[in-house]
């Protein structure tokens, strides 16, 4: 599997991924921040097919661009069915609170633990892992974990806004994502892609170094 990394709400630091299978050309983009014409200009001269928009979870800064997308792109909008709701809310994804107010498209096809996308012949594995919201994803394709606002570098994800459990957050890390191969390149919502191994040791809310 491909990737590439946007950073299309410098405001928030979201990572906007967008991710293909090589030899079928099927993609999927990974939490939209924004509005962002330049990117969909750069897709739209990949010659790829956008057939999926995943949203890690419901939160604002990750759904803002999904209108967007889907004004641009015949794409199937997935997410957890316990963030569904999220994304037609603004009091639940925050956007309220935050302005513009967000009411992104309304999922169709909405995901449960274990499910799998296809990009051409390569895999998908939906992992529940709640805490940061009920119905928070993280996305593993072959060596790559895209791990949402679940899991970053050196830290987590916030436990304080609505929905949030601080350790429902620390169960979904050590049992759902620290039992996966150590080399598997983490790429989370915000900041600096790091590994499984590196935070199983490094990080200080859950790793070795917090005991
Ligand atoms: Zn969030
Ligand atoms: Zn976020």
């Amino acid at each position: 599997m491909q990737y590439r990394t946007y950073n299309i709400l410098p405001s928030f630091g979201t990572n906007t991924y967008l991710i293909w299978e090589e030899n079928s050309k099927e993609a999927a983009i990974i939490d939209p921040a924004a509005p962002s014409q330049h990117m969909i200009d750069e897709i739209k001269t990949m010659n790829i097919n956008l057939k999926y928009l995943i949203s890690t979870h419901g939160h604002a800064d990750h759904i803002g661009g999904n209108q967007f997308i889907n004004d641009n792109f015949d794409v199937k909008k997935c997410i957890h069915k316990d963030d569904a709701d999220l994304l037609i809310d603004p009091k639940k994804n925050l956007s309220a609170f935050w302005s513009p107010e967000i009411i992104a498209p309304k999922a169709d096809v909405i995901l449960n633990d274990g499910d799998i996308i296809k990009l051409g012949n390569e895999k998908i594995q939906i992992i529940h892992t709640p805490g940061h919201t009920q119905g928070g994803i993280c996305l593993l394709t072959e060596n790559l974990l895209f791990s949402g606002d679940t899991l970053f570098a050196e830290g987590i994800g916030r436990t304080d806004l609505p929905g949030g459990n601080y350790k429902t957050l620390i169960n979904s890390i050590k049992t759902k994502l620290f039992v996966l191969e150590g080399d598997i390149k983490v790429l989370p919502g915000h900041g600096l892609d790091t590994t499984i191994e590196d935070e199983k040791v490094g990080n200080p809310f859950v790793g070795l170094i917090a005991r």
